[in-house]
């Protein structure tokens, strides 16, 4: 497959920012463990699209050797090719050396973030994202009119009438999440109880979209683990987890935000830390390695980090299900959000949670390992590539002729379901423990 490679700026008159400094650097040893064997390019989505060398895993590895080295500045056509970068793991999983792309590219992005001045409206993009998204009160307010307007929003977006709106602009419109008044005010519990004996007591991480914008999905994970026999805890004073920080460069308030999550925990007694979007759950998964250098947070970032579990890896530890599960008769596509399969190395417990409903056929769609093109904010800042991946993802899941579409991430909840809409289709795109949710409870299907 090839596209429309983004514009370089070919006669930028900026001028070039010098090379890495010692804050944060990639690290060489992780560098080098990369021998150019080139295994990784057909798996990068960007490399399949443009099929360019620096818009892949090796070359982008090549890029950040070369900047450490101080061989090359941080230029306009250094910082596209990281900027284009999905931060999707498929290198990772393809790569037979073990080079840990992850936290490369999460440090030369830091780099970026220090050394490179990025155009005024970009500037003033991302400020606005990375001032508004981690922050539920902020956010609320923004999404407020979306639960009288949402609809009307997103149809502008997709319509002819909106082409004159720079691609960011329009991407927001179309991408704008399905919202109600109910939802962005509801809370879930601080505390559920089992139902009957308890097998474990697990913290719930309640997000900061995911409390407003899927506040069901909390709501349907809170059911399963109690039915379950999980008490579940869910801290009031919890905010961010600093996962869109962290993939973005932005170290320091991805620490500041992993701090006050750590703490919020504190004395709470769980054994589990439950996260249902993959994202945040591949973040909270690293805390030790993003705080390693910090004396006063280094073995509580650690420990922390190792209770931290996806909802579906949650279910599978307890063993043989304690609730019944009723028929859910129809298809489901179950698709591989990255940062759970990939970063996380999570594929088979959600697809056993969804194979124990009676009834349910769960398939995968063809080139699981491919990015839907959501990735955090990807789809808002590199729209024409992320629209191009979602039309991808959506014709493979369509001629499957599913009844729902499961996945474990919001930002591909959001992205699937805009695709879908984009190309006439209108199924449910819901987040798997809906699914175990809906046939523990007797439903037709999920809430929403
Ligand atoms: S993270 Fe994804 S987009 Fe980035 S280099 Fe790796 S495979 Fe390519
Ligand atoms: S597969 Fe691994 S070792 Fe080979 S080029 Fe890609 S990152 Fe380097």
């Amino acid at each position: 497959m090839t596209g429309t490679r983004p514009e370089a700026g070919t006669n930028d008159p900026r001028p070039l920012f010098p090379a890495f400094d010692s804050v944060d650097p990639p690290q060489s040893a992780l560098i080098d463990k990369c021998v150019h064997c080139g295994f990784c390019l057909p798996s990068c989505p960007t490399y399949m699209l443009w099929g360019e060398e620096m818009d892949s895993p090796r070359g982008r590895i090549y890029l950040m050797k070369a900047a450490l080295d101080g061989r090359t500045p941080i230029s306009e056509s250094f910082v596209r090719h990281f900027d284009a970068c999905l931060g999707c793991m498929a290198c990772v999983t393809a790569c037979p050396s073990g080079v840990q792309y992850g936290p490369l590219v999460e440090r030369t992005r830091a780099q970026i973030e220090r050394h490179y001045e990025r155009p005024l409206f970009d500037r003033l993009f991302r400020a606005g994202l990375f001032s508004l998204v981690p922050y539920p009160n902020r956010l609320r307010v923004l999404l407020a009119p979306l639960a009288v307007v949402g609809g009307a929003v997103r149809a502008f977006g997709r319509s002819g009438l909106s082409t004159w709106l720079p691609a960011r602009l329009r991407a927001l419109l179309t991408l704008a999440p399905r919202v109600t008044w109910a939802a962005i005010t509801s809370r879930v519990a601080e505390r559920t109880p089992a139902a009957g004996t308890t097998r474990l007591t697990v913290g719930l991480l309640t997000g900061c979209v995911q409390r407003l914008v899927f506040s069901h999905v909390n709501v349907a994970t809170i059911n399963v683990l109690a039915a379950e026999g999980c008490e579940v805890i869910a801290p009031p004073t919890q905010g961010c987890c600093g996962a869109l920080a962290l993939h973005a460069g932005r170290l320091d308030e991805a620490r500041a935000f992993a701090r006050k999550l750590i703490a919020a925990f504190d004395g709470s007694g769980v054994e589990r830390i439950v996260v249902n979007a993959a994202g945040c759950g591949s973040s909270m998964k690293e805390y030790g390695e993003l705080l390693a250098d910090d004396p006063a947070w280094a073995s509580r970032a650690h420990a922390f980090a190792s209770r931290v579990r996806d909802v579906s890896e949650v279910v599978s530890e307890l063993g043989a299900p304690r609730a019944p599960r009723h028929p859910l008769n129809g298809t489901v596509v179950y698709h591989d959000a990255c940062h759970l399969a990939h970063a996380q190395g999570v594929r088979a417990q959600p697809r056993d949670l969804l194979r124990a409903i009676p009834g349910l056929d769960v398939v995968s769609p063809a080139e699981p390992e491919v990015c839907c093109g959501s990735a955090g904010i990807y789809n808002l800042v590199q729209p024409q590539a992320a629209g191009d991946l979602g039309e991808r993802k959506v014709g493979h899941i369509s001629v499957l002729r599913p009844d729902f579409v499961a996945t474990g991430n919001p930002g591909c909840m959001i992205q699937i379901a805009a695709a879908a809409a984009r190309q006439g289709h209108q199924w449910p795109v819901v987040h798997p423990i809906q699914l175990v949710d809906a046939s523990i409870r007797g439903l037709a299907g999920p809430e929403s």
